[in-house]
């Protein structure tokens, strides 16, 4: 499995000339594996980062995109009006997300595409679309196959094939082996919306990479959350404000400090830790500064030097090998 960073700012996308290390397009991560459709690109939201990312589908000549929509504040989704997807005949786009208030992903859609906020209606588009409303996150498993593509399963059926060795039905009826899938766990987290925490296991090589964005620092750490991230090779987390100033101006927006961000890695037995969702004010030195917070956090509490030292700062287009 290999995660591509194309975009790792929170809030809002910037550029300037000392922000230039970590970039400053707002989040968009690629999930690429081989238990992925070939010919499908797949990306966890779709911030301004999913632009240059659409860009490099398209230059390989891949039409098909599925977004996995953490939430639908703008950082997190005003890349798709800009990406190339939308306009091509040829191209589908999939996008999954939560449904609150009667919004989900295809409400989102609607406010994307529309005059006068967008020239583009999204009636003219909508053919290109499938939504998927993720129902209530914890309770359902998505599954995707590379022949089978992606289907959602309750999480109890999965569970109970699982235990019993039986392979899972997708759609057209056929049936597939969950040692051949790349398996997705859904985690709501703590922000203002209804926001979702993907937990993606490779079942072919046993890796696990987890992102957790847009989650804010908790007292003490929920069971089900430490279980979520639990032994993941690569684990990316909001770790936007720094300890001061979550606690004297930025407590109940949404996000975690780098601090907290070390203490759960560590509580889950976390591989590799990568900090994002950059404070869009936070200059490259900022940035730094936020990770040797961590470190000496990781430091203070004991953890090991292999730990230490594999803590990082997300930057675009950065790539890893989970
Ligand atoms: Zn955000
Ligand atoms: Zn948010």
């Amino acid at each position: 499995m290999e995660v591509g960073m194309w975009g790792t700012r929170g809030s809002v996308s910037v550029s300037s000339p000392d922000k230039v290390r970590y970039g400053g397009n707002t989040t968009c991560i690629e999930v690429s594996s081989d238990c992925i459709p070939k010919g499908h690109g797949l990306a966890v939201d779709c911030g301004t980062g999913l632009i240059p990312y659409t860009d490099s589908l398209l230059g390989r000549k891949i039409w098909n995109l599925d977004v996995l929509m953490t939430h639908p504040h703008h950082d997190h989704t005003m890349g798709l009006p800009l990406a190339g997807h939308p306009f091509i005949d040829a191209a589908r786009i999939n996008v999954w997300g939560t449904n609150e208030h009667g919004i989900g992903p295809k409400e989102v859609m609607g406010y994307l595409f529309k005059p006068p906020f967008f020239p583009v209606h999204f009636a003219s588009l909508r053919h290109r679309f499938f939504t998927h409303n993720l129902g209530v996150i914890g309770t359902q498993v998505l599954v995707i196959h590379p022949v089978g593509g992606y289907q959602l399963h309750q999480a109890d059926v999965f569970k109970r094939a699982e235990a019993t060795g039986q392979q899972l039905p997708f759609k057209s009826n056929k049936r597939f082996p969950i040692g051949e899938c790349l398996v997705v766990w859904m985690y709501r987290t703590l922000h203002p919306e209804y926001t979702v925490s993907y937990r993606f296991e490779e079942r072919t090589t046993g890796r696990i990479f987890v992102f957790l964005t847009d989650h804010e620092r908790t007292a003490g750490f929920p069971a089900d959350l430490v279980r979520h991230v639990h032994g993941a090779h690569l684990f990316v987390q909001d770790g936007q404000y720094s300890k001061i100033t979550y606690e004297t101006r930025t407590a109940g927006f949404g996000h975690a400090t780098p601090e907290y961000c070390v203490e759960l890695a560590n509580l889950s037995e976390v591989e590799v830790l990568g900090l994002t969702h950059h404070d869009p004010r936070a200059k490259d030195t900022m940035v730094d500064e936020r990770l040797a917070e961590a470190k000496a956090h990781a430091e203070k509490i004991g953890c090991s030097p292999k730990f230490v030292e594999a803590i990082f700062a997300c930057a675009d287009y950065q790539r890893l090998v989970v």
